[in-house]
């Protein structure tokens, strides 16, 4: 009978517990990894398995079915006459915006910061917002073509900065990079020289190297931060997210990820951040990073095309690397 009496006591301890833990605000808080995604040089020139109508068509079903609500496409309007595919291209935008997607400026032609004069790379940004601020979807944002803030030239990146601030354009860091242009080059190449790819195995190299690369990362901020911030993830209108983005959606949220909307990450405080390192290019995370003066990599290393290469080689073309 006490025994009965001590089980019901623990009983009703037990089910009062409950309410009591969640509204404890001392418990620390659950480590939530978020992630955006978005993809640049939208119209992109034909990868090596889709036409670019197949390629839009898949992502935006695929982006669909995985609930994906927004996500980000970063534009080159001068590259919409490159391609030869004016129309296709332009209706494929609107496509992107009627699937509930926003569209954003990364420069009317691509041009590299180091290349060309600061006066003529503003010009460059302006092209492409006349054209896109008459689109619907389109946010203040732009991202830097080759993640390039200016290398060296201080001075440089600081006029763009302040260009970029005085047009009410938001630089459009990203945190997390796997180098995926760089395997759909890969791809491309094994292709016109009659290679044999073996698909399930680039799959799996992309959807790793992806996670992979977003989790490095995260740690990385947590050191920087003390927290893990919103992040935004690189990726480029490609046939590799076309066929594997499902995937990679899938192994992420595995991994814990939630995927938010690139509005919603864009609200972080880091992407109003400028910081100050002694060469100014590549992902928000690196920087701040390198500004801490945080130790050890603060670069995932697929981001170097030599071992991205080497991988590529190996298990996808099954070839043997010295
Ligand atoms: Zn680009």
């Amino acid at each position: 009978m006490i025994r009965l009496l001590l089980f019901i006591v623990a009983l009703m301890f037990v089910v009062r517990a409950e309410p009591i833990a969640t509204v404890d605000a001392s418990a620390p808080q659950e480590h939530r990894k978020l992630i955006a995604l978005s993809f640049d040089d939208v119209p992109r020139m034909r990868g090596a398995f889709l036409t670019p109508q197949e390629r839009g068509e898949r992502l935006i079903a695929v982006l669909k079915e995985k609930q994906v609500d927004q996500a980000a496409f970063f534009l080159n309007p001068g590259q919409l006459t490159e391609y030869g595919d004016t129309k296709g291209a332009t209706q494929r935008i609107k496509d992107y915006v009627a699937a509930g997607h926003v569209l954003a400026n990364h420069s009317f032609t691509h041009p590299r910061l180091a290349n060309i004069s600061a006066a003529d790379y503003l010009s460059n940004i302006d092209a492409a917002e006349i054209w896109l601020s008459r689109q619907p979807g389109h946010r203040p944002w732009f991202r830097y073509p080759f993640l390039n803030e200016g290398g060296k030239d201080m001075a440089k990146r600081d006029v763009i900065r302040a260009g970029l601030k005085a047009r009410g354009l938001l630089n459009a860091y990203v945190t997390v990079d796997g180098s995926d242009w760089n395997m759909e080059d890969q791809a491309l190449r094994a292709v016109k020289a009659g290679k044999k790819i073996d698909m399930d195995a680039l799959r799996a190299l992309y959807v790793e190297t992806h996670v992979q690369s977003a989790d490095f990362t995260d740690a990385m901020m947590v050191r920087t931060l003390g927290r893990s911030p919103a992040h935004m993830l690189l990726l480029h209108e490609t046939d590799m997210a076309a066929l594997f983005l499902g995937d990679l959606i899938d192994a992420l949220r595995k991994d814990g990820w939630e995927i938010i909307s690139a509005d919603g990450a864009f609200a972080d405080p880091i992407y109003r951040m400028a910081p100050e390192t002694p060469y100014a290019a590549g992902t928000l995370a690196e920087a701040l990073a390198w500004e801490k003066g945080i130790t050890g990599p603060r670069w995932y290393e697929r981001n170097n095309t030599r071992i991205a290469n080497a991988l590529f080689a190996e298990r996808v073309l099954h070839e043997k690397v010295p």
